[in-house]
């Protein structure tokens, strides 16, 4: 959450009111304090060194990551969403303005470690504004009606 107006302009020389529209918008939506910034960059980290393939961390950031966070097991971090194993190396597929592997959100705007993960780009793009929950009784939905024989059988 963004700070009130004034607390901007008087604390920072930030004014509000010199912003688009639509800048400002996003401002006030999406805006995080610094310290949920660090914590999630923290995380997201921690997350990046639990992925298959990925490089040993310096001695002194492991010790300072799973202080945090607790043990980095290479091959543990999976994809927020579809929950399948996420590779170190797809990051290296990022172009510009397309990453194969992207952060995400469990619910869209709370910017914190417990809510923050990597997501496949694809799965990301599939839960759109919806939270974890409203998008997986979406698919369901879905598929109960696509496949309704296939969910019957297993009644
Ligand atoms: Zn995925």
């Amino acid at each position: 959450m963004l700070l009130p107006g004034h607390e901007l302009l008087e604390r920072y020389d930030i004014d509000l009111d010199l912003f688009r529209e639509d800048v400002r918008a996003k401002l006030l939506e999406k805006a995080a304090p610094y310290e949920d910034c660090i914590r999630v960059a923290q995380k997201l980290t921690w997350l990046a060194y639990s992925m298959d393939k990925a490089p040993e961390p310096p001695p002194e950031l492991r010790a300072y990551l799973e202080d945090l966070f607790g043990f980095i097991e290479v091959g543990t971090t999976t994809c927020l969403i579809c929950r399948a194993p996420l590779d170190f190396t797809q990051f290296s597929l990022a172009r510009r303005g397309k990453a194969e592997l992207e952060t995400a959100h469990s619910a869209p705007r709370a910017h914190n470690p417990e809510n923050v993960g990597f997501a496949h780009r694809a799965c990301n793009i599939a839960q759109g504004n919806k939270t974890l929950d409203q998008f997986y009784d979406w698919i369901a939905e879905i598929l109960e009606r696509a496949r309704p024989q296939s969910s019957n059988s297993t009644r």
